[in-house]
Order: C-alpha cells, then sequence, then structure tokens
C-alpha cells in the first residue's frame, strides 16, 4: 500500500507505471484511466484485464456503458457503398440524362458522372443529389457481423441464379 502520485489517493495498490520517460506510482484507477497498463498489452486486453480486477458494481458500468456504444454504433450514419447506382438507378427512373439532373442541382455533368461512377463528391453534393432525386444515400451502419454475412451469401446465390439462367 502506498500512495498515488496522480490522483493523490492514499493507502492504495499502487504500481510503477512508466508515461513517456518519467516513471510514477499510480493506483489501479489512474492507471486504467490514463491506459497506462502493462507495458506492450493491447488495450482491449488491458481493459479485459482491468474488468477481471474491478468490484461487481465497476463492472455492470462497463456493460452498461459498452451497451450504449452498440446503440451509438448502429444509429450512425454512413454513405451507402452503392450511393452511385443509388443515384444512376433514380435519374434513369425520372427519365433524366446526366445533363438535366446537373441542371436540377446546378452541378457540372462531370460531377454528376464521377459521383454515379462511385467517386464521393462533397456532402453538400450528396444532399442535393438526395433532394433532387428524393433519394436516401445515407444508411445506419449496422455493426452485425451475421448480417454481412447473410448478405454476401445472398449476392453468391443471386449470381448464380444469374448466370444459370443466361441463354
Ligand atoms: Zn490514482
Amino acid at each position: 500500500m502506498a500512495d498515488c502520485e496522480l490522483c493523490g489517493a492514499m493507502k492504495v495498490g499502487v504500481r510503477s507505471v512508466k508515461t513517456g520517460k518519467t516513471e510514477v506510482t499510480a493506483c489501479a484507477r489512474c492507471i486504467d484511466k490514463m491506459n497506462l497498463g502493462p507495458k506492450e498489452t493491447a488495450p482491449g486486453l488491458a481493459k479485459a484485464q482491468s474488468m477481471h480486477a474491478k468490484p461487481s458494481h465497476a463492472s455492470s458500468y462497463a456493460a452498461r456503458g459498452k451497451k450504449g456504444k452498440d446503440i451509438m454504433l448502429k444509429t450512425e450514419k454512413e454513405l451507402a457503398s452503392d450511393f452511385g447506382k443509388r443515384i444512376s438507378a433514380a435519374r434513369k427512373s425520372k427519365g433524366w440524362n446526366h445533363a438535366t439532373l446537373g441542371k436540377r442541382m446546378a452541378e457540372t455533368v462531370n460531377i454528376i458522372k464521377s459521383a454515379e461512377a462511385g467517386k464521393r463528391p462533397t456532402d453538400g453534393v450528396l444532399r442535393k443529389f438526395e433532394r433532387v432525386l428524393g433519394i436516401s444515400l445515407w444508411v445506419v451502419s449496422t455493426e452485425e457481423t451475421t448480417t454481412h454475412v447473410d448478405r454476401s451469401s445472398n449476392r453468391g446465390m443471386t449470381l448464380g441464379d444469374y448466370f444459370d439462367d443466361q441463354p
């Protein structure tokens, strides 16, 4: 038992840790907070170890924090990977050529074409595409790996069916 040089906690279990070039005596809480941990330990591993060491109320807090993070990830929006196809399909469904869409958006034909080819324009241009075409280019990103697996296997089957149907 000793004093923590970082937060000043007295008579606590401490370890000597290196912060940059100086060595300090810190309590477990400070080591956690500063993500110092044992040298050369991966952050994830250090986290897992510290979770085991923590009292129950701390681990329930950690679990709640993790859940909150998951929810945040699920509501996070990202540009659809097939945004170019979406733009192209929406434009064609309206019967517009590149020039017509460009005129309605007050953008050059080149911007329309490169966006449809999958080159990401600025967010402002993306919002114009959405407004003018009445489509959505932003998707909620899901971190569920099962979704990705299902999707790729579906795509494989669809592709196979497609080739089977060829004359
Ligand atoms: Zn401390």
